[in-house]
């Protein structure tokens, strides 16, 4: 690199006159040439690392060695439900506390990078590769999203960027653990009636940046209707039916999953009575997982 760097020093003082096309060049082309090939190994580690993710063994609760007060209590078995701690908004600073908790818990990498592609045409890819321009050359940052859930009422999304990608990955799955939600689902669409949580149970809205999202019933067996990676969000979370709407620039990859994990935090922001709650079958978090 720094060899390059040299080459690219002596063609700029050599041609004095020259100097616009010089300039473009540096600005146009050999950035682009010298991320496709950052971008050829950043394919194969990609997919290396997606493999590591979905491969991630059982979680050893005896190798752990809890750092706060309440992780010790996990471990001593003092709590043993995870509704314990969502209910009273007390906040988890350990992401081994919601893996002891929570079995079953799956990972997934969204999409939100792109690789360069003229006209637009650049493949998605899990990392979001960003370049800062220094005196040394171009400093490559990566960013990824992950969702982490058990697919039956809890989910979590985190974000995470670093100067290499096993980091950033380390680091958004972590605040994706840290981030846990429980969410309410049943079956609240007058054509279904089924009375299976398979839907959310009202409308809710969604906001971050200028992209909203409303989340609607749907009856049973009408899939998710909505942008890919937020169906991937709301797999995790264990719903399986639901109409949307989306308003502003939902292209904005980020701001529109942050505004649909929004709507799914916003199905716990009512007081519903027991009555009303058994009366429209609406379920807090996994049945199985008893408070
Ligand atoms: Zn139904």
């Amino acid at each position: 690199m720094a060899k390059k760097k040299a080459e690219e020093k002596q063609e700029t003082e050599e041609t004095p006159k020259a100097e616009e096309a010089s300039v473009e060049e540096v600005l146009l082309e050999k950035p682009k040439e010298g991320l496709a090939v950052e971008l050829g190994e950043v394919k194969e580690l990609e997919e290396h690392i997606v493999e590591e993710v979905k491969k991630k063994g059982a979680f050893e609760k005896e190798a752990w060695k809890p750092k706060t007060s309440l992780g010790i209590k996990i471990k001593n078995g003092e709590i043993s439900d995870i509704n314990y701690i969502l209910d009273r908004r007390i906040k988890i600073l350990e992401p081994e506390i919601v893996d002891a908790l929570l079995p079953n818990l799956a990972t997934d990498l969204l999409m939100v990078g792109q690789a360069k592609g003229k006209f637009g045409g650049g493949q998605k890819r899990i990392f979001k590769q960003t370049q800062k321009k220094t005196q040394e050359g171009n400093k490559p940052k990566f960013a990824t999203f992950a969702v982490v859930g058990n697919e039956d009422g809890y989910v979590g999304v985190g974000y995470g960027k670093s100067k290499e990608t096993v980091p950033a990955r380390e680091k958004a799955i972590r605040q994706a653990k840290l981030n846990v939600i429980k969410i309410r689902r049943g079956c609240g669409n007058w054509r279904c009636g089924c009375g299976d949580l398979h839907t959310v149970p009202f409308k809710v809205h969604g906001k971050a940046g200028s992209v909203e999202i409303t989340l609607m019933p749907a009856p049973k067996g009408t899939g998710l209707i909505v942008e890919k990676e937020c169906q991937k969000v709301l797999k995790m979370a264990g719903i399986k039916d639901v109409w949307s709407r989306t308003e502003g620039q939902s292209r904005s990859k980020l701001n529109l999953l942050y505004a649909c994990f929004g709507a799914l935090k916003e199905l716990m922001q009512f007081k519903i009575s027991q009555k009303d709650a058994e009366k429209l079958h609406i379920v807090e978090g996994s049945p199985l997982i008893k408070v």
